[in-house]
């Protein structure tokens, strides 16, 4: 049973009950989380109340310090983290070592937090007054994270948070709780001091302990869109500051023009990565006008072609399982709706699976899909790409544009004029033009419109920075 991490002492989590983590490429059980309970989330508050006075207090540089250590065991850790990501979410090592590799660029950008959190001033904003704004950390924080990213997701939260100055409770995807507590351990030997940063495992109910609690000032929240909008409402009820990132539909464009090459290989990996548990997965590709045959082809061939298989040891597949024996019945729901709704199945994933040796369900491709099937609307966060003609661009744009998520569209292109009124029109917040996915990129926030965030400062960039500090404005007169 996997134990909490509280004021730097591994506990037992206050709960006997616990839910099972697999290995995905096996489906075996290898570990047991607990489900936690709100003594647990108490406990981990306490400690973080405890901590918060000193290290608030702490220089930044003294803190930017910590996390330059912090850093260097990340890289020097970096082939055994990747590997336990394979073991624990299925993803191919090279997908893990991107996971990981997205995170540590926001542990980079937050030992430049000295710099970062340098204030402004203005002498004789009024006559004989100066003016000063300096931020502040805003207290005890709290990190509810999915389990698709095991590293990148939780290190988007607690290392800016930290060297903003605040303590954090961590909550983990009980899917994924392995990479998780590496990663605190892995702080906590950089130096932390007790009580910065404490780990609690835990589901349904340990997030609602956090979000009733009233020692907790700030939540972050990524995971699926009505958990998010319920955390953002309840955190919000509760007097919090809340950022909650949410599920999505993404849609790519691939005009006439475009290098067809290239659009083919981009909306593989981007609808088939990570066997399409990405909320930047592409998963609707909208051809406009003749663009349809080279690229529906193109795509079906590389489909076709692509090797699925395990990845817990690190082997070099195209692609690895999904998540669990939830998550592969959804997928398999969805091909089953298409077939009652008769859509053409270009690539049946259903080939590749498994299920007595691993959540295997191969790369799929539908086209002929109604505007109202579930194929075309929903989320289906698996390997699934639904294929779509339309006129034109302006079409091609509506159409994307009906989706009520927003986190992110691409298009494909030679056409600057046609990327700008893409660009400019699609209601959404990532745009990507001739690239797989626009990923979020530690020095920029990542974001998500409509129903793909609730909040008002996203993650990462300087609207991360924002979000863990509050502002004090102080106007001083010296006769
Ligand atoms: P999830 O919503 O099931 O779980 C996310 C977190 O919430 C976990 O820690 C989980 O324990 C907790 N949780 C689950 N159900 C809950 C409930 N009813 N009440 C309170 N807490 C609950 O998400 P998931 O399946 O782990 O992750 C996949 C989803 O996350 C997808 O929808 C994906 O698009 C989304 N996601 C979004 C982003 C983004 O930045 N927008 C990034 C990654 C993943």
């Amino acid at each position: 049973m996997l134990l909490n991490l509280i004021s730097n002492q591994w506990t037992p989590s206050g709960s006997p009950e616990s839910t099972p983590v697999f290995n995905p490429s096996r489906g075996v059980e290898i570990a047991r989380c607990p489900v936690g309970t709100a003594g647990d989330v108490d406990a981990a508050v306490a400690a973080a109340r405890a901590a918060l006075p000193e290290w608030s207090q702490t220089p930044p540089g003294d803190r930017a310090r910590i996390l330059f250590r912090y850093k260097a065991l990340l890289e020097e850790k970096f082939q055994e983290i990747a590997l336990l990501i394979c073991r624990e979410h299925g993803k191919t090592l090279v997908e893990a070592q991107g996971d990981l590799r997205r995170g540590l660029d926001v542990v980079d950008m937050a030992c430049g937090i000295p710099s970062l959190l340098m204030g402004q001033k203005l002498g004789q904003v009024a006559r004989n007054i100066d003016g000063e704004a300096e931020r502040f950390p805003v207290g005890v924080c709290a990190g509810i994270t999915p389990y698709n990213f095991p590293a990148m997701i939780p290190l988007w939260m607690f290392p800016m948070a930290l060297a903003c100055g605040n303590t954090f409770l961590f909550k983990p995807s009980p899917k994924v709780p392995l990479t998780a507590a590496r990663l605190v351990e892995l702080f906590v030997e950089a130096g932390l001091p007790p009580g910065v940063l404490n780990l609690v495992h835990g589901g349904v109910e340990t997030v609602h302990a956090i979000l009733d609690h009233p020692g907790i000032q700030a939540v972050s929240f990524v995971g699926s869109t009505p958990v998010a909008r319920e955390v953002y409402r309840r955190g919000t009820a509760n007097g919090k500051r809340v950022q909650a990132a949410g599920g999505a539909k993404n849609f790519m464009i691939v005009m006439p023009d475009a290098d067809m090459e290239l659009a083919a290989d981009a909306i593989l990996s981007s609808s088939f990565g990570c066997s399409g548990q990405r909320c930047m997965a592409g998963s609707v590709a909208v051809v406009a006008g003749r663009a349809a045959e080279p690229i529906t082809e193109k795509l079906r061939e590389l489909a076709q072609t692509m090797s699925v298989g395990a990845t817990d040891e690190g082997a070099p597949v195209g692609m690895g399982p999904v998540i669990d024996a939830v998550a592969l019945d959804r997928v398999q729901r969805y091909l089953s709706l298409g077939d009652q709704q008769r859509v053409e199945m270009l690539v049946d994933g259903r080939r590749h699976a498994r299920p007595d040796e691993g959540y295997f369900v191969g790369p799929s491709i539908v086209a002929g899909v109604a505007a109202d099937s579930g194929l075309l609307r929903d989320e289906v966060f698996g390997p699934v790409l639904t294929l779509l003609r339309e006129e034109d661009l302006d079409a091609a744009i509506a159409l994307a544009n009906t989706s009520p998520y927003g986190n992110g569209a691409v298009i494909y292109t030679r056409s600057g004029g046609a990327a700008r009124k893409f660009a400019r029109n699609v209601n959404c917040g990532m745009i990507g033009v001739n690239i797989g996915v626009p990923a979020p990129m530690a020095l920029f926030p990542f974001a998500g419109w409509n129903e793909s965030f609730f909040g008002d400062l996203h993650v990462q960039g300087n609207e991360g920075i924002q979000f863990y500090t509050r502002t004090k404005v102080t106007l001083t007169r010296w006769s």
